[in-house]
Order: structure tokens, then C-alpha cells, then sequence
């Protein structure tokens, strides 16, 4: 009988997401462990632990999602910003050590692989996704597809430029102003603590000097509850956004805009700043017909992409 089911693992900066998945997307099994961040060696057996951990009759590939560029051709991590993970041919060594296909793909490319078959993009031929983190991850959707570029490294699109002499961009990443230094969770938290050290009779100030942590979440919290600095803060990273967003409605005329990651929890208080940025800058006709609409599937995204992914290497093997 044909295999119906693959491994699926979500390799995160602090969390390694690993599951059992059926060709319906579902997750039927799951485990939850910490990444390993002590060396690749160690991360590398990690992983192959929470593989075997998963085995079962009828599981016939695995799939990874990795927060790393990588060379699909040779089935590389090249390099990686949070994780140590890098220049491994990560797809030969999956192969050998557990004898099945295998197939690895950038994190935020699994997660809106997710998102178009089974979440917000469900239907749409064209589509564009940001992950909202600690960085901006991105992924593209053209034609039905996942477009991944000459050798599997395209779609970084929080490291499009935003401001040509803005601030350093994040990790490796050389260039500066970029959509994920101005519009991340990291970004947020930087203004919400120059916001709150400026003006200490704010709700952010108010809030620190009481001992709450400042940061991208309380902004979220404090601006939920009514007007103030911190809802400021959220627009201004809103319109940053928008920026990013309007270029690429620009250049690839989506049907949709998909917004995920866990800075996207912050909801309309950031993407409405952001909708009413690409409105008035992006070009007829195509802003006109973009939606700009929150991701559905929540943390589980990356997973089950990484499922797809793995699916996509059982067929490819059959
Ligand atoms: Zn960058």
C-alpha cells in the first residue's frame, strides 16, 4: 500500500515543532522539544531523535522547514541567522540516516505553502505572505506555485529596502532599512522602549516604570485598550509596513496578501495602518484589488508546510 503520511518537523529559533501528517494536511501526531542550540552536531542528533520518536508504519518521506536560505538543488542549509545550521547538505543526510525521501524548504516558504492549500490563500493563484517575528520572513505564491527562485533562495521579502540609510538589518544580513529592521517584532519592541524612555507619562512609560517589560507585545496590549503611545507605535510600524507591502503589489500583483507570525496577533491596530499606506502609494490597478488579510493557521503553519513539502518529495520519489 502506498505511503499516506509524512514527517513533518518545524525547526524554530527556540522550539522544534515535529509531527505525524496524513495527505489531508492533518496533524494526527505531534511532539514539542527545545531546540538545541549548542552546536549543529548536537541540533543535527536532536532532530533525528524527534524523527525516530515519529516513525510509524505507513509514514513514507519527511519534511523539514528550516529558518535558513537554502540551495535546493544540492538540498543545502547554507546559512541560518538564529540557529546553527549551516553549509550541511541537510536533504543526503535526512536520506541516508532514516532510508526514505526527504525534502528541507525555508520556514516561512513552508509556512505559506500551508497557507495557500489549506489556510487564508485557499482558492488564489497569486499570493504573497510575511511572517511577523523576531524577523520578517516571506514566501511567493505565483501562478499556483510556490516560486523559489534559480536555487531555492528566493522570497526573503523582509529584506526588501525600505530606507536606503535606515538602521542595520538583522543577523547576517548585510543591508540596511530593510522591511524586517523597521517592521519586525523586533523593531517594535526597539520603538515601544525609545517611546517609553521619551515620554515616561505615556501608557508605555506608565507601564515600564511599573515593571512590565517593554516590548511588541505590551504595545499590542496597551494599544488594544484604547488610544495612546502605544497604539502610535503600532501604526508607525503599520506604515513601514505598508511600504514593504506596497512594492510588492507593485511587483507581483497578488490577489492577496497574507499576514502570519506572531507579531501578526497585533491584528488591524498594525495592518490597518498598513492597508491605508498601500492604498494611497501602491499603483492602480493593482492595489485596488490586493487584500490584506490575517493567516489562519496559527502556529501549526510551519508544520504542516513542512508536510507538504515532505509530501512533495514522496511523490517525487514515486
Ligand atoms: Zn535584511
Amino acid at each position: 500500500m502506498a505511503a499516506r503520511r509524512v514527517i513533518a518537523l518545524d525547526l524554530g529559533g527556540t522550539k522544534l515543532l515535529a509531527g505525524v501528517l496524513d495527505d489531508q494536511g492533518v496533524v494526527v501526531k505531534r511532539t514539542v522539544r527545545p531546540t538545541v542550540l549548542a552546536s549543529q552536531e548536537e541540533l543535527l542528533s536532536e532532530l533525528d531523535a524527534a524523527i525516530d520518536e515519529l516513525l510509524e508504519e505507513g509514514v513514507g518521506a519527511v519534511g523539514v522547514g528550516i529558518p535558513s536560505t537554502i540551495d535546493q538543488a544540492a538540498g543545502r542549509a547554507v546559512a541560518s541567522v538564529n540557529i546553527p545550521l549551516a553549509g550541511i547538505d541537510f536533504r543526503d543526510h535526512l536520506t541516508e540516516r532514516f532510508r526514505l525521501p526527504a525534502a528541507i524548504e525555508n520556514d516561512a516558504n513552508a509556512a505559506t505553502l500551508a497557507e495557500h492549500r489549506f489556510g487564508a490563500g485557499k482558492g488564489t493563484r497569486h499570493m504573497v505572505m510575511l511572517t511577523l517575528g523576531t524577523g520578517i520572513g516571506g514566501g511567493l505564491i505565483l501562478d499556483g506555485s510556490l516560486y523559489r527562485g534559480s536555487i531555492g533562495a528566493a522570497g526573503e521579502l523582509g529584506h526588501i529596502t525600505i530606507q536606503v540609510d535606515g538602521p542595520p538589518c538583522q543577523g547576517t544580513c548585510p543591508g540596511r532599512g530593510h522591511l524586517e529592521a523597521l517592521a519586525s517584532g523586533t523593531a517594535a519592541d526597539r520603538l515601544a522602549q525609545e517611546v517609553a524612555a521619551e515620554r515616561p507619562e505615556g501608557d508605555l512609560g506608565r507601564a515600564g516604570a511599573a515593571g512590565r517589560t517593554v516590548d511588541a507585545r505590551l504595545a499590542v496590549e496597551l494599544a488594544a485598550a484604547g488610544p495612546g503611545d502605544a497604539r502610535e507605535v503600532l501604526e508607525a510600524i503599520g506604515r513601514y509596513l505598508g511600504e514593504g507591502i506596497a512594492s510588492l503589489v507593485n511587483v507581483f500583483n497578488p490577489e492577496l496578501v497574507v499576514l502570519g507570525g506572531g507579531f501578526a496577533r497585533a491584528g488591524d491596530l498594525l495592518f490597518e495602518p498598513a492597508r491605508k499606506v498601500v492604498a494611497e502609494r501602491a499603483l492602480q490597478p493593482a492595489r485596488d484589488l490586493v487584500q490584506i488579510v490575517p493567516a489562519l493557521l496559527g502556529v501549526e503553519a510551519g508544520l504542516i508546510g513542512a508536510g507538504l513539502v515532505g509530501f512533495e518529495a514522496l511523490e517525487a520519489a514515486v
